[in-house]
């Protein structure tokens, strides 16, 4: 850190991303990407006359892909607003609705980004304590009197909020946007798009990084009313209109028009799910109802860091937070159904020494 660093900027606790070994060492399942390859359309996009046309700067209206999105989503592009990952989404919408004196109400477990948004812009975070099951305390959020952020389904809890919980807490917060994080719905969760036009203050988040295999394109987005989006486009237009480069705009048309693909995908990942809770289940571990393309699992006799360092010596790269309360945990991404038999069998294995 040099001399120069403002001292906001010196307190920060920047977010820490899992390990990304750049080598093929492990079985990867710590960082939520999705197993399955982009859509074939993806891989013909990438042509070597659209890598040519890297000389040119990008369109930054992200025209093509809005309209991409509002197409799926039977909404308008006025709807939709583009964005470099959805942190980038995020991190605009914090710019938008909060700062010194406009707080901003986040779960205390959740994805920790929120927290470091919040400091990296000086907004006061109001925490609210998730329940002992991990649930979230649903009344607490509609008294929340700031702008809310929080992920459904959550992360690393990988447990869903019912579409009428959701809407209560938009509902109860009229003058503060309600941002509903939506990395993961596509696994099972119930989405709160369809409230976009009843609730002006409502803004939906998604990603394309984990149901449209797309981690590394880096494309987000969010959705809500024409007057939010324009906000955002106020915040992105006065910091980096070219957010979105030419081959991850080709990248996401193509992943979003192949909705059988998509789906397909979705479905082979929860069932490999549905298939691991319960092999895991029947090794005595303890794990919350997933919707999400992961599972948050205790595992019996050993803790959540014992368990994660001995798969990493086997070979498979789990999720560790260490936090107290989620120490007995790991987050547990599902892969393949090859990946998935491997960590079984390496647990089995280290379960076995640990309790023999
Ligand atoms: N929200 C949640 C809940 C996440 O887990 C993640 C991924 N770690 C993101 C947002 C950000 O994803 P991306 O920037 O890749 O779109």
């Amino acid at each position: 850190m040099s001399q120069f660093l403002r001292p906001a900027l010196s307190a920060l606790d920047p977010y820490v991303p899992g390990e990304q070994p750049q080598d093929k060492r492990y079985i990867k399942l710590n960082t939520n990407e999705n197993p399955y390859p982009p859509a074939p359309g993806v891989m013909d996009a990438i042509t070597r006359e659209a890598v040519s046309q890297l000389k040119l700067y990008s369109d930054p209206t992200i025209a093509p892909l809005k309209q991409a999105i509002a197409d799926c989503y039977a909404i308008k592009p006025e709807n939709v607003f583009v964005t470099n990952g959805s942190d980038e989404a995020l991190g605009f919408a914090f710019l938008a609705y909060a700062d010194g004196s406009h707080p901003v109400t986040i779960p205390d477990i959740s994805y920790g980004f929120y927290k470091v948004f919040a400091q990296l812009f000086q907004v006061p975070p109001k925490v609210i304590p998730l329940r002992e099951d991990f649930s979230l305390p649903v009344e607490k959020f509609c008294s929340a009197g700031s702008m809310v952020v929080f992920a459904n389904p959550n992360a690393p809890t990988a447990i869903a909020l019912p579409l009428s919980e959701v809407e209560r807490i938009v509902a109860f917060n009229p003058e503060h946007v309600v941002l509903v994080d939506e990395a993961y719905v596509d696994f099972g969760g119930e989405s709160a798009l369809s409230l976009i036009d009843r609730y002006p203050n409502l803004l939906v988040v998604r990603t394309f990084s984990k149901s449209r295999s797309l981690a590394g394109a880096r494309i987000g987005y969010a959705m809500g009313n024409p007057a939010l989006i324009d906000d955002l486009e106020r915040v992105r237009n006065s910091f980096h209109p070219y957010n979105i480069n030419r081959l991850s705009m080709l990248a996401g048309v193509e992943a979003m028009k192949d909705t059988a693909y998509f789906e397909d995908c979705c479905q082979r990942i929860m069932k490999t799910r549905q298939e691991t809770a319960k092999a895991l289940i029947a090794l005595g571990f303890t794990l919350t109802e997933s919707s999400t393309n992961f599972l948050f699992a205790a595992p019996p006799g050993i803790s959540g860091k014992e368990y994660y360092e001995q798969l990493k010596e086997r070979g498979v790269l789990v999720r560790y937070f260490g936090t107290e309360r989620l120490s007995p945990y790991v987050r547990i991404t599902i892969g393949t159904d090859e990946e998935m038999a491997v960590l079984l069998s390496k647990t089995r294995e280290i379960l076995k020494e640990a309790n023999p």
